[in-house]
């Protein structure tokens, strides 16, 4: 299976996305999860990222696209792979496509969470005061909200057109959401 998750900052993409990864026995590729590695190890990728993703702005797609080129080319993710966190932009759409295609495969499907934005802003300011990511400041909580909606809502109408979008309604408990989508991807297995 080859599959994206989508969703506004805070929607549990990333709890998700490891619990689905596991049953299908893919890798779960978080872009945040790697650029954060990056960030913490010091590397040059992570000086780079960090300065945009400190102020809730996007890493440019250059920098992240061959990121993530490099990461699916690697042999765990040879079967399969799940995304999450990327594709973000149009352009990264696009790229993400060449580079499946090169493998002669095509994506299976596009869970989008749909959540309650609101909420979303609560859930993440508790999770601040948890984990204490860099990111997780009121003010970058939303610029980050605010990015979603402009550059990254309006490729869930491409993956619409595809045919491949399947929307999960992210509300309420984790293994209520987890249920949901399982269901939903059960049929996308089928198929
Ligand atoms: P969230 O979904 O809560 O914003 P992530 O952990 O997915 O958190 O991403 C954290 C940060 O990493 C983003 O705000 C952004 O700066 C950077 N980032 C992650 N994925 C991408 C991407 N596909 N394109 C550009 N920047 C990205």
């Amino acid at each position: 299976m080859r599959l994206l998750f989508m969703g506004p900052p805070g929607a549990g993409k990333g709890t998700q996305a490891s619990t689905v990864a596991e049953r299908y026995s893919i890798p779960a590729v978080s872009t945040g999860d790697i650029f954060r590695a990056n960030v913490g190890q010091g590397t040059p990728l992570g000086i780079e990222a960090k300065r945009y993703m400190d102020a809730g702005e996007y890493v440019p797609d250059e920098v992240t696209n061959l990121m993530v080129r490099d990461r699916i080319a690697e042999p765990d993710a040879a079967g399969g792979f799940l995304l999450d966190g990327y594709p973000r932009t149009l352009a990264q759409v696009e790229e993400l496509d060449s580079m499946i295609a090169a493998t002669g495969h095509r994506l299976d499907a596009v869970v989008a969470l749909i959540v309650d934005e609101e909420a979303l802003v609560q859930r993440l300011l508790l999770r601040a005061q948890t984990e204490g990511r860099a990111d997780d400041t009121e003010e970058v909580i939303r610029r980050r909200m605010e990015l979603y909606a402009e550059q990254t809502a309006p490729l869930l109408e491409v993956y619409r057109d595809h045919g491949i979008l399947i929307e999960v309604d992210g509300m309420g408990e984790v293994d209520e959401v987890t249920a949901r989508i399982a269901a939903a991807l059960e049929k996308v297995a089928q198929s």
